[in-house]
């Protein structure tokens, strides 16, 4: 079979003024950025569409193939007669040069021009790098020309690289022309508060409004400084005015996929943006969005955060598994899991039920959908089919990777039939109104399986702090590792009646949510003894290496 770069570069792409016509975009509600990507700018109201959020059980370090199913799935629906359409987050340059790859779908279930997606794509990533920086620089030079006394810059420069040296240093080391010393650090772009910011924001006024009370330091009198104060927001607003159209792409089948934003799942609230999926609602019958990870990350912050936000109500969920993945879970090492082995796939269950179990927790039908690779026995995929059924979840095979639309046809049926019978209203893990240690005690009850919720001395000073600001009635965005349900990427399974350590919380307030650092988690990652980067080339003007 051939790689997912030389299937995608032997595409046929559908010029995207044609596709956009095709979906109904009238000519000034796109602006086309080259011949096969377009912005675009749409009232979203009265939406058609119904919503399916595509999730998965515990990550792997390849990934569980969310992206290739949710691609599948939309290719699938076209080729039953409905129309679809995607909305999926923009890959990071962290991963793609780095140990996990790119984020476009694999085999024939890919995102094009796959290329463009995975390197800088329309600059969005870049826009939000710039705004974040300037906002640093800005604070800087207010503190500089005694403008403002500060008692604590809270806000840190982003990158979108792997880099871990950048994670703790000090600026301004140059004498008092050049700033005061101060220790900050480099968090990577897809965890940073404005890229959550122009994934939530509901339009250029509340995009405003966020930016307006976004808080980048605390006042010698204890207060908060902001955005706002600082004079800042109308600078950002020009840097991100085109970032924050969602971008139009198209699937290897010409299915329309909006592809726009990108914060990662384990370390920021992993949703695409609430544009791209209006956006999606309002022009297909079917809008299927991918959230990070597992339904212990992207889908409980989908849920929690971005559905209780914006109203929006999925009308099915789809879970992806595979026999790798389970067997993973079942204790194989990572190098034995594509090898037929009963009972490490049973010893792997109950990872799989915690998830089924953790959906229809949230009202949700689920469909599960176990993701083929080339010479999965059938005996396994039926232990499977026989432990969904049990739980009351639909279940298919996605053959999405190696055929196409025409491998994930069944699970589309499934859905269909999964949305005939219908979802339930969402129901959230937490109110806003508990506390923010009770918000964090549900969900590490309700969706990690764990008992306690332990504080570090650093996270009760943050609490305090966020109380005295009046803050704490926002939702929760955990940060956790994908490896596990549990914050230890090493417990497998379902682990349960742990305590859940927490270090530090964030208060994101033009985000509008805390972030809850659980674990040795680091908002900036690190490149693995062999980077993707070092397969990464161009020959004879053609991009390889990049999967
Ligand atoms: P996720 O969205 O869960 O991170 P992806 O869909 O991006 O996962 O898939 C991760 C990687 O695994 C991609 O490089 C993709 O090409 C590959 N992959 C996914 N499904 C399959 C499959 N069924 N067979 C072989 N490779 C696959
Ligand atoms: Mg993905």
């Amino acid at each position: 079979m051939l790689t997912d770069i030389e299937i995608a570069q032997q595409a046929t792409l559908i010029p995207i003024d044609q596709l956009a016509k095709k979906i109904g975009l009238k000519e000034e509600e796109f602006i086309p950025y080259g011949r096969d990507k377009a912005k675009v700018e749409i009232d979203t109201s009265n939406p058609k569409g119904k919503l399916i959020l595509v999730t998965a059980t515990s990550g792997m370090p390849a990934g569980s193939g969310k992206t290739t199913t949710s691609i599948a799935l939309a290719q699938a629906l076209q080729k039953l007669g409905e129309s679809a359409c995607l909305a999926l987050r923009e890959p990071s340059l962290g991963p793609s040069f780095g140990m996990k790859g790119g984020a476009a779908g694999g085999g024939y279930s890919q995102v094009v021009p796959m290329e463009s997606i995975n390197l800088h794509f329309t600059g969005d990533f870049h826009a939000i790098t710039a705004a974040n920086n300037l906002l640093a620089a800005l604070i800087d030079n207010a503190k500089h020309q005694g403008q403002v006394e500060l008692k604590e810059v809270t806000w840190r420069r982003v990158l979108d690289v792997n880099d871990r040296s950048l994670r703790d240093i000090v600026t301004g080391l140059g004498g008092l022309a050049n700033g005061t010393p101060a220790q900050t650090g480099f968090d990577i772009t897809a965890a940073s508060e404005l890229m959550a910011i122009i994934c939530l924001a509901d339009g250029e006024s509340d995009l405003r409004a966020r930016l307006d009370r976004l808080v980048v330091g605390i006042k010698k009198d204890g207060s908060a400084y902001t955005c706002g104060e600082l004079g800042a927001t109308g600078a950002l607003m020009a840097l991100l005015k085109d970032a924050m159209l969602p971008n139009l792409v198209q699937t290897l089948e010409g299915v329309p996929a909006f592809v726009h934003g990108g914060p990662f799942a384990n370390i920021a609230h992993g949703c695409n943006s609430v544009a791209a999926t209006r956006a999606a609602l309002k022009l297909a019958d079917w809008a299927i969005t991918e959230a990070g990870f597992g339904s212990d990350l992207g889908a409980e912050k989908f849920y929690d955060i971005k559905c209780r936000l914006t109203g929006l109500q999925p009308a099915a969920t789809v879970l992806v598994t595979s026999l790798k993945a389970l067997k993973w879970h079942g204790g194989v090492a990572l190098p034995e899991i594509g090898k037929p082995n009963m009972e490490a796939l049973k010893a792997g269950l109950p990872n799989l039920r915690a998830h089924i179990k953790n959906l229809q927790n949230f009202g949700q039908q689920v469909v599960v959908s176990l993701n083929h690779f080339f010479g999965d026995p059938e005996d396994e995929i039926e232990v499977v089919r026989n432990e969904c059924k049990a739980l009351g979840a639909k279940f298919a095979v996605s053959d999405g990777f190696a055929k196409g639309g025409e491998g994930a046809v069944d699970v589309a049926k499934e859905l269909i039939e999964a949305v005939k019978e219908g979802s339930q209203p969402l129901q959230f893990s937490y109110n806003l109104d508990q506390t923010v240690l009770e918000k964090i005690q549900e969900v590490n009850t309700k969706v990690y399986g764990g008992k306690d919720v332990e504080f570090s001395p650093a996270a009760q000073k943050d609490l305090a702090k966020i109380d005295a600001l009046g803050f704490s009635k926002l939702p929760i965005c955990i940060a956790k590792t994908p490896f596990s349900l549990s914050h230890e990427p090493g417990w497998k399974g379902a682990p349960k009646d742990f305590t859940l350590p927490v270090q530090r919380l964030i208060l994101n307030a033009g985000a509008g949510f805390i972030v809850v650092t659980t674990g040795a988690i680091m908002r900036m990652p690190g490149l693995p003894k062999k980077p993707a980067a070092y397969s990464i080339d161009v020959v004879n003007g053609k991009f390889v290496g990049l999967s």
